[in-house]
């Protein structure tokens, strides 16, 4: 029987991890172990009828004698124990949500109903290393797999809508503290039989400027607000975050010829769920519903979505989409900048699609493989 760990188990992907591998009944064919860097020999999951007691995550020694390691830690944590792994001769699979090891050569970004054929052959070849995506561009390519496929991008602006809990539990924490203090602030207003709306936008103003709220993680506040800005800067002017755009989405479909892909990330007051507007240059003029079957038909779960205003309202925001495993995908039209300029919206669920899913997937697709 294979044995598998499971470290960042408790974690914001690590919790979706449990929860949907749990939905899919997928704790089958191999022997289970949970780990952890803080709550060695505390209970960990129920997973079936058994509690599995915490083993210690920096012990190299027992993480040596599996043979696959799922971690959703973090980058930090894949950075320590990793290369002790591997110095160890260990030749086990290292599946992981953390950025630390995506663009080695040795390892493969997984993303399987786009770059299946990646996997495959990785597997084929020997690589042992499989790294889910930065969610974004995750998202991005369950959306637009369709155009992909078909060689049909010359290039794409990316301009994103993240949210709040794609920085962590913590951020996510912090932004609901904000709303509530801003809520509080106008209280009284709201009160009062009739309120001028300006008179509410000045209170909330001055609660945002005044510097009373909780702003540890986003370093200013995001509820009504934003914040444009993702991740550590880039020497080209670029933040990490938008960097990635370009480099992962070309290393995850192997391109022959680099796509070129470049926008600005945004950070915003939504609790789950990334959102984007694309602007895509098209290699030809393509018709409308060429483009939409082309899209629909990529994998499962991609949805397309009417552009009309009652199908945007209700299938293309995050409160229509978080939780949920399809990616719609509409305000699809040509653009007044010409017949091969398009223009697209998406929404996808980036602790489903954009971390967890391809995750515990890539594990069932190693063990289909070993046999
Ligand atoms: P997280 O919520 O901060 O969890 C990471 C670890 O923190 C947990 O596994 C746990 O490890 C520890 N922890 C400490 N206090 C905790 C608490 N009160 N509740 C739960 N866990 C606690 O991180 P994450 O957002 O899941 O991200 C994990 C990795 O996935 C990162 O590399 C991140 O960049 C990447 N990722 C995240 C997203 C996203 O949308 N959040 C999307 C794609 C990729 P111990 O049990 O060892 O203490």
């Amino acid at each position: 029987m294979f044995r598998v760990g499971f470290v960042g188990w408790r974690g914001m992907v690590g919790s979706v991890l449990m929860q949907r591998m749990k939905e899919e009944n997928a704790f089958k064919g191999f022997e289970p172990l949970f780990f952890s860097t803080s709550q060695v020999g505390k209970s960990g999951p129920e997973v079936g009828s058994e509690v599995y007691k915490l083993q210690d995550a920096f012990d190299v020694s027992i993480l040596s004698e599996l043979d696959i390691i799922v971690s959703c830690q973090g980058s930090g944590y894949t950075e320590k124990v990793y290369p002790e792994l591997r110095k160890n001769s260990w030749q086990g699979y290292w599946i992981d949500s953390s950025s630390k090891l995506r663009m080695e050569d040795d390892s493969i970004i997984i993303l399987d109903p786009v770059n299946r054929d990646v996997i495959n052959k990785s597997l084929a070849s020997g690589i042992r290393s499989y790294i889910g995506g930065n969610c974004t561009v995750s998202l991005m390519l369950m959306a637009l797999s369709g155009l992909f496929k078909n060689n049909c991008i010359e290039w794409i602006s990316s301009m994103t809508y993240q949210a709040a809990s794609g920085a962590g539990a913590k951020n996510m924490i912090e932004l609901v503290k904000q709303m509530s203090r801003l809520s509080d602030s106008v209280k009284d207003l709201l009160d009062k039989p009739s309120v001028a709306a300006l008179e509410l936008d000045s209170a909330i103003t001055e609660e945002l400027r005044k510097g009373v709220l909780p702003v540890d993680e986003f370093k200013v506040p995001l509820a009504a607000s934003l914040i444009p800005w993702i991740d550590s800067p880039k020497s080209n002017g670029q933040t990490r975050e938008e960097w990635k755009g370009m480099a992962e989405t070309n290393k995850i479909l192997q391109t022959a010829e680099e796509i070129p892909v470049d926008g600005i990330c945004v950070r915003i007051g939504a609790m789950r769920c990334h959102s984007q507007g694309f602007t895509i240059k098209l290699k030809k003029d393509i018709p409308i519903d060429e483009i939409e079957g082309m899209l629909g038909e990529a994998h499962d779960w991609v949805k397309v979505v009417p552009n009309t205003y009652e199908d945007t309202i209700s299938k293309l925001t995050p409160a229509a989409v978080s939780g949920n495993l399809n990616i719609p995908v509409g305000r699809i039209r040509k653009l007044n900048l010409g017949p091969e300029y398009l223009a697209a919206f998406s929404v996808g669920d980036q602790l489903l699609w954009g971390a967890a899913e391809p995750i515990w997937r890539m594990l069932r697709i190693v063990l289909e493989y070993l046999g």
